[in-house]
Parts: C-alpha cells; structure tokens; sequence
C-alpha cells in the first residue's frame, strides 16, 4: 500500500470478514447473526461494512436510530434492520423504508400500534425489548400482561423477537449478576410465548456476551465491536483483526531548543533539543484534548512518539526526537499492530469512543 497522503481512515473490509467468521465459529449452527452498524459502523463506513456482510449472508443488522437505517435502505441494503432505540416522529418513516421496531415501553408500544393501523399494516415486524438490569430501555418483566393486553384483537404487528440487553457483558467480577440477567429473560421470553401462542425469536449477547456466555445464545447474537476487531477479551482480541486504521502525514518538522514551547498555551516546554512534527489531524476529527500533554502516542516508522503540549482543533503536534522520518512520511494513530483500544486507554476510554468519535471530515478509504 503507498503513502496515504493525507488523514484518512482505512477500512479493511477482509479484517471484517476474518473477524466475522471467528465469531461464527463460536457460536452454534442455527444461532443467526445480528450485525450492529449503528453510528457509521462504529465510526468506519456504514454502506461499505453492510453490503460486504450482506454479501457474507448475515441475518440481521441493527442501527440506533431511523435515520440509520434509511441510509442503510438507500445504499439497497435488503436484510432486515432493527432500529434500536427509534422514536414514535419517526414511525411512519420507519414503516415506509421496512424497519424493524424496537419496542421498549408502553408507550413506544402504544405510538407504534397507533402508526401500524393508520398505515393499515398487518403482522409488521416489531421487536420487544426487555429490561433485566441495565436499567436504560425496556419493558419491565411484569409489564408482559399489559404487553398483551394491547396486542388482544389486533393483528398489525407480529412480536418477531425479544430481547435484553447484559449490563456487564466483559466483566467476570460480574458473572453472577449477569447470569441473573439471563435467567430471568429466560424466563420473560417464556412467559411471553406461552401467552402469544408462538414462539418469537430471543437474543441477549452482544460481542462480549457471545465469548462469555457461549450458552445464552438463544436464537441470535448481535455483534458490534468483535465484528470490527475489538472483544475485550485477551486471547480473541489476538485473533481479531482491527477493521480501522487511522493514518495521517507530517505536515512539518520542527526543531526545538531547550527553554522554547510547542503549542496553544504553551502547553509543551522543552528542556532540551528536540525534533517535532506536525500532524494534519485534530480534535475536530476526534482526537480529544485527553489525548495530548503526553498521555498518548502514535506511532512513526513503527516508534513510539508522544502527542506534546494541547490538542488543537485541526492539528497534533508530536515528539519524534531520535526516529529517522522525515516530511510526508507517514504516521499510524491506531490500528494494525497498534490498536484502537490501546490508544483509548492512555486517555482513560475505551475502543468504542475512540472510533466513533473519528468524525466524517476524516476521509474513508475503502479496501477490499
Ligand atoms: C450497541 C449494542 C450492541 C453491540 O454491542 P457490542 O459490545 O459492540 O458487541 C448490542 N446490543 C445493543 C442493544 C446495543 O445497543
């Protein structure tokens, strides 16, 4: 691959494909795979990332929100889409473009009801959401009767799923809790199709959730960031290939003497002779202020360099005292050997911030 030329977010579409079947391989024959694209495929490309699983046979995408899956629809993604987290100004859009309802609340549920008959809908996919301890959507588990009693004599809506989401999926410490979790939407589920009189689908893992509880896979799983190469889990995140990579160039070379600043504020002050380059790449294409003063670094001709002094909204500015490079060589922020999680950690945060924070001025460079 030649010089990238300027920041760019390389997106490595067979990275995605070689993580997509790992996490196949721990999952059982029959468990469907949910992909979750929400936020721009968790900062990469949304269209590029969906048509290549559609091409993998993936079952299911999720997004956030309406407006996600409408760009999903007009790309020509054909797979069904749960929309996560939709609001009821959105329904009849969601209803046009063949969206999949997560219904988390009696009033979500009453809106969308309301919608599907105005449009004159019948057995329309919608999928109930249950809150079994994160405490952040959902239905309660005793609020199944009341879910019941609204769907009595109507046929707009088909329940083609319920799910839940785990509070503390990576979290060992937390095993008993989340095992809890999954008892009791066993439980609900089974309750639910009891009363219904069919059995809808059920799914409760996210990335973490399938590596640490391979035995609550239920009908399907949904993956976000395994899918993009991060498990937080350390022996499949050396399986796992990093999706994004995030490149830039130096823009210039500076030499400093003892006693001399670098950047806003003076934020960095040398006590001795150093070299610095600039990077065409700031807090407006999301690298947060944490990020600077020394905290992180990126990495020249495989070196370490640390970001000195303050962030700045179009530029970094980093230390390469020592590493032979020069102007327009090329500079990794994250990726390949150099992960995303790596690199949000020394800021105190985790890989799904840092790739979602990449903001849409960073040009995307598909590769296939
Ligand atoms: C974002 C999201 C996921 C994906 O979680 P990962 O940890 O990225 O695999 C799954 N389920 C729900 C409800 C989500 O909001």
């Amino acid at each position: 691959m030649g010089n990238i030329g300027e920041t760019a977010l390389e997106i490595d579409l067979s990275a995605l494909e070689h993580n997509f079947n790992l996490l196949k391989t721990t999952l059982k024959k029959e468990t469907k795979f949910l992909a979750v694209v929400k936020s721009f495929a968790y900062g990469s490309d949304m269209v590029a990332v969906a048509k290549k699983l559609e091409s993998l046979a993936v079952d299911y995408f999720a997004v956030a929100y309406v407006k996600e899956g409408v760009l999903l629809r007009d790309a020509g993604i054909k797979s069904p889409i749960l929309v996560l987290h939709p609001q009821p100004i959105n329904f009849g859009e969601l209803i046009e473009r063949c969206l999949e309802p997560s219904l988390y609340s009696p009033r979500i549920l009453r809106t969308f009801l309301k919608t599907a008959q105005e449009k004159r809908q019948t057995n329309y996919p919608v999928h109930l959401k249950f809150n079994t301890g994160l405490n952040r959507l959902g239905f309660w588990e005793n609020d199944v009767d009341y879910i019941l009693e609204q769907l009595k004599d109507t046929n707009e809506v088909k329940i083609a799923s319920v799910f839940s989401h785990l509070a503390a999926s990576e979290d060992k410490n937390e095993q008993e809790f989340s095992l809890n979790q999954i008892e009791s939407f066993k439980k609900t589920a089974a309750e639910l199709s009891v009363k219904l009189g069919y059995a809808p689908m059920r799914h409760m893992l996210n990335t973490s959730g399938i590596l640490n509880y391979p035995d609550a896979q239920f009908e399907m799983v949904r993956s976000g960031i395994g899918i993009y190469g991060y498990g937080n889990h350390p022996e499949i995140d050396q399986k796992l290939k990093s999706v994004a990579s995030l490149k830039t160039i130096i823009s210039q070379i500076h030499k400093i003497e003892p006693g001399e600043s670098v950047g806003y504020n003076r934020g960095y002050k040398s006590d001795g002779y150093r070299t610095t380059a600039t990077l065409p790449i700031g807090h407006a294409d999301g690298i947060s202020r944490q990020y600077g003063n020394g905290k992180s670094f990126v990495s020249v001709k495989g070196e370490k360099a640390p970001i000195i002094g303050n962030v700045c909204m179009d530029m970094i500015m980093i230390d390469i005292t020592g590493i032979d490079c020069k102007e327009g060589d090329e500079v990794l922020i994250f990726g390949e050997n150099s992960s995303a999680e790596n690199f949000a950690n020394t800021a105190n945060t985790i890989s799904y911030e840092i790739l979602t924070a990449i903001s849409q001025r960073v040009k995307r460079k598909v590769i296939d």
